[in-house]
């Protein structure tokens, strides 16, 4: 794990300082959030309270949570035991996350739905199972998750936005696609990837947000797991460098004797307050994606509303609370007036110090590729990449602003 510490990029002071505790869980110096969640008792039958109950004890003890993660993050206080204490602030965030399900908020869409009946469908269009479609060591992440061994991705099936130009529609729009995963199977894939010596677990999709219950499970049940033979039958069925060797150490993601691992949120931040508050005890760096600009644009071409307010929300949320977190922008043409300067605008305006990867790797898909049988022609205006020009005016107005973009943005070519 020395070998991703010592990775060049570190060296930009801008990452370094703002990626401090994920850079150090990654490494084992210090423990993934949840184990410090699950460190903390609830004295609470957690199955028989009121969800009103459940809110106002997570509340109480997210204060808790985060003077506790504070002596950890100054040095006072590292120990957190391999067997928590039951129930605890990880297993009320269970608890929530399948309450929620009942009358799904898990996103902005606030669908109402009870999805663990499933006889009424949200947007997502999901009842309570969860697919994965693929995982594997990714890598073509950016260099601070990709590291050297990859970036430990799992990828959810389906999604709750509609984006017309999904670079993965086939695992977005298909919602059989992947396998059916329960919780421990889930668990499983996590821990056979760090054990193969991925950087962090990079939750992602589609979109996580949709799969909430089953991730928080699975996270509560990483610490104390010890996978038997058919649990890896199970997750290895959709491990697609599966082919690959990796060597698999189990020192690679311990810490203190129990499972670690950096949890990292691939979102689209269309994520609703409640999930936001689970996911503040769980995730050690957030990866949001930011597509549009306050305009009609999302609307026109992910049939989203609220979206700015909805993602702008979020952002502010995290970096109020002082997490680690990049944010990603992809240059979209015939969008850059519309919306990437207003998002360069914005976050230079209220966030001026996040390390931010403008991307210029957009390509027509799914409904926007004049060569698929999808095509659209009400998309036609983006059925084909940025030119360089709307991609030089996207990095210069980001140099004007004083963004922090260059680390990130520029990187994606070098060797490790
Ligand atoms: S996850 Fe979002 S889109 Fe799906 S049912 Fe819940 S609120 Fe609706």
């Amino acid at each position: 794990m020395n070998e991703f510490d010592t990775l060049w990029i570190w060296q930009e002071t801008d990452l370094r300082g703002r990626l401090s505790w994920y850079r150090q869980v990654a490494t084992n110096r210090m423990p993934a959030k949840f184990r410090i969640a699950q460190s903390i008792p609830i004295p609470l039958a957690l199955q028989e309270e009121p969800e009103e109950t459940l809110w106002k004890a997570l509340e109480e003890k997210t204060a808790h949570f985060l003077a506790l993660w504070d002596r950890c993050r100054r040095g006072v206080s590292n120990r957190f035991p391999v067997s928590p204490p039951r129930p605890n602030l990880l297993d009320l965030c269970r608890e929530l996350s399948l309450r929620m399900l009942q009358h799904c908020n898990f996103c902005r869409w606030h669908c109402r739905v009870d999805r663990s009946r499933g006889t009424k469908l949200g947007t997502c269009k999901l009842a309570d199972e969860s697919r994965v479609s693929s995982y594997f060591h990714h890598p073509g992440e950016e260099l601070i998750y990709r590291g050297r061994y990859g970036s430990g991705t799992i990828f959810f099936t389906s999604c709750n936005m509609r984006c017309a130009f999904c670079q993965n529609g086939d695992i977005s729009t298909d919602k059989e696609n992947g396998q059916p995963v329960s919780p421990r199977t889930l668990a499983t894939m996590a821990w056979l990837l760090r054990m193969e010596g991925c950087h962090n677990i990079n939750w992602v999709g589609g979109e996580p947000t949709i799969h909430l219950h089953t991730i928080v499970e699975a996270i509560a049940l990483l610490s104390e797991l010890q996978p038997t033979d058919e649990d890896i039958r199970a997750a290895l069925q959709v491990k697609s460098d599966y082919g690959l060797r990796f060597s698999l150490r189990r020192d690679h993601g311990l810490y203190h004797g129990g499972f670690n691992a950096p949890m990292l949120w691939n979102s689209n931040f269309f994520m609703s307050v409640p999930a936001m508050k689970i996911l503040r005890l769980l995730m050690d760096v957030w990866l949001p994606d930011f597509k549009f600009g306050p305009g009609e644009c999302a609307v026109a071409l992910s049939r989203t509303p609220w979206y700015w307010q909805t993602v702008t929300d979020n952002l502010k949320l995290i970096h109020d609370w002082g997490e680690d977190f990049t944010i990603r922008h992809l240059i979209m043409p015939n969008h850059v007036e519309c919306c990437t300067r207003p998002i360069l605008r914005w976050i230079a305006h209220t966030m001026p110090d996040v390390p931010v990867n403008i991307m210029d790797q957009y390509h027509p898909d799914n409904f926007c590729d004049p060569a698929s049988s999808k095509y659209r022609p009400q998309y036609a205006a983006i059925a084909r990449r940025p030119t360089a020009r709307e991609i030089d005016q996207a990095f210069r107005y980001a140099h004007e602003l004083g963004l922090r973009f260059a680390a990130l943005s520029y990187e994606t070519s070098t060797t490790l």
